[in-house]
């Protein structure tokens, strides 16, 4: 199938060809039609697929009788409204945005939190139809009544998961009070928890379901090897595989943000020039890092999951888990990064006995064994129980069998495995239900998102301006925990119950 044949304009279409793009990709093929007929899209689709193409390009169509050439920014109201979970993903969706809309009037901005809002305030104030932001950011903008988003006709809510993982779920219910009533609502998601589905079924109106998994030729090129190591050995392994293979562009996940930065320190030590990308880094930092990790100016860029969550760095050959994610689907966002565009990818992960169970849980995901390794002077008597496929290779074993890359013969693929990540599939959803409130637990959310507006009546009243003189009062500054729900939407939850 062509992208002419999905029913896209002209300037679209332009658009597209000036990427390079020859044809659509299977989420975009079931998408876009549908989203262009104005229907409701729950999609379940990771980042790789051409999801952010496949929500903006008929996004864009059916704004565009609002384009005009107006100075005025009454004429310019936000329109379409995206939420993601990251800054990183922010700044990439809207990219895209500005990419696909370069024929088009339209307007667009983007909003997120850890920069000042000064220069935002200046640009959404000035009009803009399409949005971008980072729910925190949003609300933030909308008490100070930068925008009102009474116009919005289309809600995309980009990697829903992991809003709901960042505890952004009050945040996401004030918003959608604020939206009219009528309006279509794209949701997409990597995978379905309960949460997931009950959110889809509080905000979505007879959605069409749209589900694919990565492409395939990509993820075959996967080769999964597992190092069994004790936690304190790690770091002198990760610097001896950096040295040994000299590889010059890696990507190491961590855990915590103090284990990104003490490990990208330690590395600097041995002269691996590396940086650390996490939640804790400002704007500038984690944009700068990407760039010097993108140009080959830096080695090794060392990322916590939420930091690197929607990072698009292609032709990755090696992404090392210094640490194991807990959540197991966190395996596979990870070593998305590698195998893309046809090129080869060697996912490594140095594994301690404390990491037994999560790698079983990983196995379990994927659907198959992963190849366990030792390296000589690193070896860890006990590996892993049950283990029956535990190989020693010494150096001189290794140099023959020529480096790393060549250590599984027959590399493991996980790609029929990566659809069950996708699907609404019995095993998937038992698990997510059985991880429930565990979320918390996970040394990435120790300090969870904490939303700033408790009230959302409150919220409302100062938005639309009906409340000035108690604002101070009306606007809860206090701390609520994530997940959150407010007395308000209690209420009305349960008058909808009875
Ligand atoms: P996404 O899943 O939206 O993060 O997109 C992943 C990558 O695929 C981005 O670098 C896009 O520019 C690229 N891409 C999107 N659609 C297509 C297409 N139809 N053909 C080739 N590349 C595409």
């Amino acid at each position: 199938m062509s992208f002419e044949q999905l029913g896209l304009s002209t300037d679209l279409l332009r658009a597209i060809s000036d990427q390079g793009y020859v044809n659509p990709t299977p989420i975009q093929e079931q998408a876009i039609p549908v989203i262009l007929e104005g229907k409701d899209v729950m999609g379940g689709a990771q980042t790789g697929t051409g999801k952010t193409a496949s929500f903006t390009l008929p996004m864009l169509q059916r704004l565009q009788i609002h384009a005009n050439t107006s100075m005025s920014p009454a004429k310019h109201p936000v329109r379409a409204l995206i939420l993601v979970p990251t800054r990183e993903l922010a700044m990439q969706v809207h990219d895209s945005v500005k990419t696909y809309s370069k024929y088009s009037a339209l307007r667009s901005a983007v909003v997120y939190g850890g920069v000042s809002i000064d220069t935002q305030i200046d640009i959404v104030r000035s009009g803009v139809e399409i949005l971008v932001a980072t729910p925190g950011r949003l609300l933030d903008h909308i008490q100070q009544k930068t925008l009102t988003l009474a116009k919005v006709e289309v809600l995309i809510l980009d990697e829903a998961d992991r809003m709901l993982d960042m505890g952004f779920l009050p945040d996401i219910k004030q918003i959608i009070q604020l939206l009219p009533e009528h309006r279509q609502n794209l949701m997409f998601s990597a995978t379905f928890s309960p949460e997931i589905k009950k959110l889809a079924n509080k905000l979505l109106q007879n959605p069409v379901l749209i589900e694919v998994a990565k492409q395939n030729s990509v993820s075959e090129l996967i080769t999964h090897v597992v190092y069994p190591i004790e936690s304190s050995k790690k770091q002198e392994l990760l610097i001896h595989l950096i040295q040994r293979e000299n590889l010059q562009q890696v990507l190491v996940f961590t855990r915590t943000k103090h284990g990104a930065d003490r490990l990208a320190q330690r590395l600097k030590r041995h002269e691996i020039t590396s940086e650390a990308i996490h939640g804790d880094r400002n704007q500038l930092q984690r944009t700068q890092a990407l760039d010097n990790f993108k140009q080959g100016l830096i080695r090794v860029l060392v990322a916590t999951d939420v930091a690197a969550r929607g990072l698009d760095i292609e032709e990755l050959s090696h992404v090392i888990n210094f640490e194991l994610p807990n959540n197991p689907e966190d395996y596979v966002h990870r070593i998305g990064r590698t195998g893309r565009a046809g090129a080869k990818g060697l996912a490594i992960s140095l594994v301690s006995k404390e990491e037994n169970n999560l790698l079983i849980e990983i196995e379990k995901l994927l659907g198959i064994k992963i190849k366990t390794e030792q390296i000589d002077g690193f070896e860890l008597k006990e590996t892993r129980i049950h283990d029956s496929r535990k190989s020693t290779i010494s150096e001189e074993q290794r140099n023959k069998r020529g480096g790393l890359s060549k250590q599984s013969k027959k590399p493991h693929s996980f790609v029929k495995h990566s659809e069950k990540v996708v699907h609404f599939n019995k095993e998937v959803m038992t698990r997510n239900a059985k991880r429930g409130d565990n979320k918390v637990d996970d040394p990435l959310f120790t300090q969870p998102y904490i939303s700033k507006y408790a009230d959302v009546n409150a919220l409302i009243e100062e938005s639309s301006g009906l409340n000035k003189k108690n604002t101070h009062r009306q606007i809860s500054k206090r701390p609520v925990p994530a997940l959150f729900i407010s007395p308000a939407i209690n209420k009305q939850k349960k008058s909808e119950a009875s």
